[in-house]
């Protein structure tokens, strides 16, 4: 019997990966939102659920600690790795990553300072434009940047733009849509292929219903 682990995205994109994961037939044997275990059996012999940070979710996949994984293009677009094909867009959590500015305020000239978790995304995002950045890492509440003078703008994913608007910014410059992807490890794909092409497949099939 293959052995087929998948790494998922906790948060919002595992609130919408399990109804998809269920119409392709794959369901955890418990709760996962009533434990805090993070490995799952499910209902598939051999297939098991790992329940990840986004951001690790490539890392598992790329060194074939997972075979599978499901996370959002942001994660992607900054991890940048090798090691994983990404065969599908699941249409699910779907969000923009934009530059957002304090509302009314014109555009910054000179060297300006940018606050964000995506640090590669903003890089190559700043030299195509031929615009001088410094670029400051940050882990949450990229908001809070402008508003103290941390930074002129920030790199940020945006849904509603609620979040942005109760903090007296808006959006600028759109930068890519965001949906979750599917990832397969690229030796997974060769040694494991039956199975992991009757994921896929099954999986493109609840995507498109
Ligand atoms: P919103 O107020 O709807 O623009 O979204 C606010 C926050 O939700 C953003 O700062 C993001 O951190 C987060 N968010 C939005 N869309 C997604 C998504 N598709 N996946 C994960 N987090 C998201």
């Amino acid at each position: 019997m293959t052995q087929i682990t998948l790494a998922l995205t906790k948060g919002r994109i595992l609130k919408e990966t399990l109804p998809l994961l269920k119409k392709a037939g794959i369901e955890p044997v418990e709760d996962i939102f009533a434990s805090r275990k993070l490995v799952f059996p499910t209902t598939i012999k051999g297939t098991r659920l790992l329940i990840l940070r986004g951001s690790d979710v490539p890392t598992y996949v790329q060194f074939g600690a997972a075979d599978i994984g499901i996370a959002g293009k942001d994660v992607l677009l900054e991890d940048q790795g090798d090691g994983y094909y990404e065969p599908l867009d699941l249409g699910i959590a779907r969000c923009q990553l934009m530059t957002a500015v304090p509302k009314g305020v014109s555009s910054h000239n000179g060297r300006l300072r940018v606050a964000t978790k995506y640090i590669n995304v903003a890089r190559r995002f700043y030299a195509e434009q031929g615009r001088q950045a410094d670029l400051i890492k940050l882990y949450g509440a990229m908001e809070l940047a402008p508003i103290l003078d941390l930074a002129h703008e920030i790199v940020d994913i945006v849904d509603t733009g609620n979040t942005l608007k109760a903090n007296g910014l808006e959006t600028r410059d759109h930068i890519a849509d965001i949906s979750a992807r599917l990832i397969v490890n690229k030796a997974a794909f060769k040694t494991k292929f039956n199975a992991i092409q009757s994921i896929v497949n099954s999986l493109s099939k609840s995507v498109s219903i």
